[in-house]
């Protein structure tokens, strides 16, 4: 047995070697002693249950062994997704796609330096919020705005700054569960604002917020329900009850209206999509909404509003640990200016460009790439009608009508071709739906249907 073991070549030795050298000069010498220390120990165990590992001792052998897992675990994590499950806000791929204009700014603040927190004219510091606010005022047509991390932050913090220690009256039918770990109970109980909860999950009405107020009480908090819908027997106070209460008692009145759009969805048919313009110009006295979903732009939290209370805000010492990052601000800054021309937002915005494709263009397209898959050995494709959903929490049970590739394979299940395809360099996703896989074209950009199907035929190889 010793004879085996001897027969193992030295490890500082192989590293000596030209192979092994081209090999620590790619990847660096700590990964490859331990790739090669880990390669041999498996052999040696191997070798001491009596099989032979001669022939795997070869110097070559073992380089081109190390170098494959080396490649490998190399790759980086994150790699890019075609989308084609026909969600459009898909938290788990990354929200919104970005304008090439919000894109080019994040290169331009990443790749130098910037005036983020500068102002070129007097040379003295500046805020960084400075980039978006008087876009986000003349947009929203309200007296000041402020940016954060996303919305959770931005709740956070404008409760902590306006409401901390104190009440802050929110209907139980309004206490909702958006995304995960966004809790309105838990976000307040972060915050330190204690909450009161007033009315029943389907009624709450305005004398029910009037009854609670009490000395204590520091503002007024409505939430858009995003992700859920209750029929039937529902009543809540509109929103201009509850600014009138709030004139009536001295109190602020915070809209949390979640998706944020900034442009009408009603031509889409989304409609009960709220829209901080209006929120605002009903009386709300500070709103706020999320970057990433239907405004299109980059993960951010937007307050808008009163000047005193965003003033407030950006004193808060929780405002330099919810702070947006420079490429992120870029890419937001970028992103709105599309939309003081709204014909500009929607030609650039890949979210609203999804939203505005006609059925019928989908259809071609989903035509001309089922011709094409029909032709490859082993697989069946035909054109479906589906429902593009806009997701991200935001409209549920609303859907665009959009145009599918079913695709069946005779090698494979639609489970197994679907993992397949998540492994292809781009990765692609789909759903799967009477064990065809469906893949939906609305979220998929035109420039990626050659891809699309050069991918799919890989997968089904
Ligand atoms: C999505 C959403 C949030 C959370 O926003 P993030 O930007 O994801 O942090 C908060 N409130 C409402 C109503 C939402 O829809």
């Amino acid at each position: 047995m010793n004879e085996v073991l001897r027969q193992f070549p030295a490890v500082h030795e192989l590293l000596a070697l030209p192979s092994f050298r081209s090999l620590i000069e790619e990847f660096g010498r700590d990964v490859v002693t331990q790739s090669l220390r880990h390669i041999l120990d498996k052999l040696r165990k191997s070798a001491l249950q009596g099989i032979n590992v001669a022939g795997q001792l070869n110097s070559e052998q073992l380089s081109v062994q190390i170098r494959e897992c080396l490649i490998d675990a190399n790759r980086l994590y994150l790699q890019p997704v075609i989308n084609a499950t026909g969600i459009m806000l898909h938290t788990n791929l990354g929200r919104a796609p970005l304008a090439q204009e919000a894109l080019d700014a994040a290169v331009m603040a990443g790749e130098g330096y910037l005036n983020l927190e500068l102002d070129l004219n007097t040379g003295k510091r500046s805020h960084r919020s400075l980039a978006v606010r008087s876009r986000l005022m003349q947009l929203l047509h309200c007296a000041s705005a402020t940016v954060v991390n996303n919305n959770a932050a931005a709740t956070v913090i404008a409760l902590r700054a306006l409401a901390r220690g104190k009440e802050v009256i929110v209907s139980r039918g309004e206490l909702v569960e958006i995304g995960g770990s966004f809790r309105i109970p838990d976000i307040m109980a972060v915050s330190g604002a204690i909450l009161k909860e007033v009315g029943t999950t389907n009624i709450t009405r305005i004398s029910d917020y009037e009854k609670a107020v009490t000395d204590n009480t520091a503002l007024l908090l409505r939430v858009h329900a995003s992700n859920y819908r209750i029929e039937g027997h529902t009543e809540a106070p509109s929103l201009e009850e509850l600014v009138s209460l709030g004139r009536k008692m001295q109190l602020p009145v915070l809209d949390d209206i979640g998706s944020g759009a900034l442009i009408d969805m009603k031509t889409w048919g989304l409609h009960d999509e709220p829209l901080a313009r209006e929120s605002l110009e009903t009386g709300a006295d500070l709103v706020m909404f999320s970057g990433d979903k239907l405004l299109g732009g980059p993960q951010a939290g937007i307050l808008a509003g009163r000047a005193d209370l965003i003033q407030k805000i950006e004193s808060d010492p929780l405002m330099r640990a919810f702070r947006v990052d420079k490429m992120t601000l870029a890419a937001l800054e970028a992103t709105l200016r599309l939309y003081a021309n709204p014909d500009k937002a929607l030609e650039q915005i890949p979210l609203l460009q999804m939203l505005e494709t006609p059925l019928a263009l989908l259809q071609e397209r989903a035509y001309a790439l089922a011709r094409f898959l029909g032709n490859v050995p082993g697989l069946a494709a035909h054109v479906i009608t589906v429902q593009s959903m806009v997701g991200g929490g935001s409209l549920p049970g609303k859907s665009v009508e959009s145009a599918g590739l079913a695709i069946r394979s005779e090698q494979h299940s639609a489970q197994t071709l679907s993992q397949r395809l998540r492994q292809q360099q781009p990765a692609i996703l789909g759903r799967i739906e009477n064990d065809q896989l469906i893949l939906d074209l609305r979220t998929v950009p035109p420039a990626r249907d050659q891809q699309l199907l050069e991918m799919v035929q890989q997968a089904n190889a």
